[in-house]
């Protein structure tokens, strides 16, 4: 059996099953492609695993397998593997309403995949992202990472993916109108602006026989129309939602659609529809949240004395009751479950932070990211795509921490940093990779191009303005060069690139620092 060929596969049958809600069938499959997989697929399918364990409701089980997904993609050192792994992680975040840890996560997964220059892997990030900072209440942002995921992703995604992430635009501006601070009326207007966008967007789904993101569309448009103040249509049209997600079985969605259906004939004085309504919604709800559940025999308890049923109505209000109390007792259980899922997800935080890519003095790539990328360029070099390695060293570092103390060394250290990372093209990599010490990787096989950018680095580090850290501080920094091609195919590794860059830069201390070195003699 040729399992490179074999395994790939796997991942996209998954795929296929996770998409068509065939979540069991999913997990299982993982499991058995797990026995035979390179370590390679071994975090994609471990990611795939944890999306399916999530979408069951298996939030922390998830998020578990997620970050076993992280630890081994950070072993195999691809960016794209990475990215996709940090996904799933913050996916299993959002489901726990982590999303402040889900957006830190999300923004490593969406900077990785710009890495990749995959737009499909890097809008898929934006739009994870884009729901965290909607959710966290960050309109605006929210929005312009959504639409801008929506218009990557309308060029490069597949069509499910494509319209998943215009559903997230339409979602973070209903939540985003539901925050408005504006009066009434105005509020109402943002909500039919809102409502002929729904529209419009049923109609496509439904061309595109997308039939689950239309029924959940349906919903969110009979919401829309409430809330813009339009009863006979938001009652249609919730109508409609209902029955189409009870069909298919999507409970969750259909619970909530009742909700509002049992609200709104109620408002519209048709009591007895609505306890149909409000008792279906009890029936999806049975076993799930009983706070909402509480909500809804009280809702239907309402609807029974509207109807003149006082012997219904007080069962409803029992049932309500008991619920309460329940819900009394149980808070204490809750309390401490979900104080131990913390201590667990802050656990699992730990091994994420120290997998990070990021320098926390300076905020660019640390020496871990570095080794990867190297290693990645030198792949790419025995390939015939070679680059530049540029080393840098700041000069008499150890005198500006002695004469202006270690705060200050720090400020240097961030204000170098800034300066490697300006002017920046897509590709590149600025890094600190020890104490003082930094490097650029570009793909570029120029060396004369590599040295102009050490010697504009050199000149803009001597002429930057020093004083605003510490009067009478001056930097300066010594640079070695090196490209790709001045080292034997043969003998081309990330150590011996490293090597001849760090011995140039080493003769540049040696003429006396402040210079670009880009030959050993
Ligand atoms: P040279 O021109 O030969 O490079 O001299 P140098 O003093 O810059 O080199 P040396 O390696 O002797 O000193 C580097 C200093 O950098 C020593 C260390 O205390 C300091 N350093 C390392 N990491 C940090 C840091 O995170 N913050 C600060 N402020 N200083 C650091
Ligand atoms: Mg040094
Ligand atoms: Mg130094």
């Amino acid at each position: 059996m040729n399992l490179a060929v074999n395994t790939p596969s796997a991942a996209d049958r998954i795929r296929g099953q996770i998409e068509a809600g065939g979540l069991g069938e999913a997990i299982a499959a993982v499991d058995g492609a797990l026995e035979h997989c390179t370590s390679a697929e071994r975090p994609i399918l471990l990611g795939l695993k944890s999306l399916a364990l999530v979408s069951t409701g298996q939030a922390l089980e998830g998020l578990r397998v997620a970050t076993q997904a992280r630890e081994l993609a950070a072993a195999v050192a691809d960016p794209a593997i990475e990215s996709e792994a940090l996904l799933a992680l913050g996916f299993a975040l959002q489901s726990l309403e982590e999303h402040t840890r889900a957006f830190d996560i999300l923004t490593q997964a969406e900077r990785l995949a710009q890495q990749t220059g995959d737009n499909t892997l890097l809008g898929k990030a934006r739009r994870r992202l884009g729901i965290s900072c909607s959710v966290l209440g960050r309109h605006a942002q929210a929005l312009e990472m959504l639409e801008d995921a929506a218009r990557m992703l309308d060029q490069h995604g597949s069509l499910a993916e494509r319209y998943h992430a215009r559903y997230s635009v339409l979602n973070a501006k209903g939540r985003a109108a539901d925050d408005s601070t504006g009066d009434d009326a105005a509020r109402q207007l943002q909500y039919a602006e809102l409502l002929a966008q729904w529209d419009g967007f049923l109609e496509e789904v439904a061309a595109h026989g997308l039939t689950r993101l239309e029924l959940m569309a349906l919903a969110n448009t009979g919401i829309a129309a409430r809330r813009a103040g339009k009863v006979e249509l938001a009652t249609q049209t919730l109508q409609r939602a209902v029955d189409g997600l009870a069909k298919a079985g999507l409970r969750g969605h259909e619970a909530v659609a009742q909700g509002h259906l049992g609200a709104i004939l109620m408002t519209l004085g048709r009591p007895e529809e609505a306890v149909v309504a409000f008792r279906r919604g009890i029936a999806l709800l049975e076993g799930g949240n009983p706070r909402e559940l509480m909500g809804t025999w009280l809702e239907l308890a309402e609807a029974y004395e509207a109807i003149d049923d006082p012997r219904l109505a007080l069962a409803a209000f029992k049932e309500a009751r008991r619920l309460e109390r329940q819900l009394h007792d149980d808070e204490a259980r809750q309390a401490a479950t979900k104080r131990e899922q913390r201590e667990e997800i802050a656990r699992l935080a730990e091994q994420w932070s120290r997998l990070a890519e990021e320098d926390p003095l300076t905020g660019i790539a640390n020496r871990r990211a570095f080794d990867r990328s190297l290693s990645h360029m030198v792949s790419a070099a025995r390939e015939g795509r070679h680059f530049a390695l540029l080393c840098f060293d700041l000069d008499f570092f150890k005198r500006i921490n002695d004469t202006h103390g270690h705060a200050i060394g720090d400020s240097v250290l961030q204000r170098f940093a800034r300066l490697l990372h300006a002017d920046r093209r897509a590709g590149d990599l600025p890094a600190r990779v020890g104490g003082e010490e930094f490097a650029l990787l570009l793909p570029i096989d120029s060396k004369s191009a590599a040295a102009d950018v050490a010697a504009h680095i050199n000149c803009a580090c001597k002429a930057a303005d020093w004083s605003s850290i510490a009067s009478n501080l001056s930097v300066t920094v010594s640079v070695g060069v090196a490209v790709s091609h001045e080292i034997d195919p043969g003998k081309l590794s990330p150590e011996t690139m490293y090597g001849l860059t760090d011995s140039r830069l080493y003769r540049a201390k040696h003429e006396g620092r402040d210079r670009v070195m880009v030959t050993a003699e």
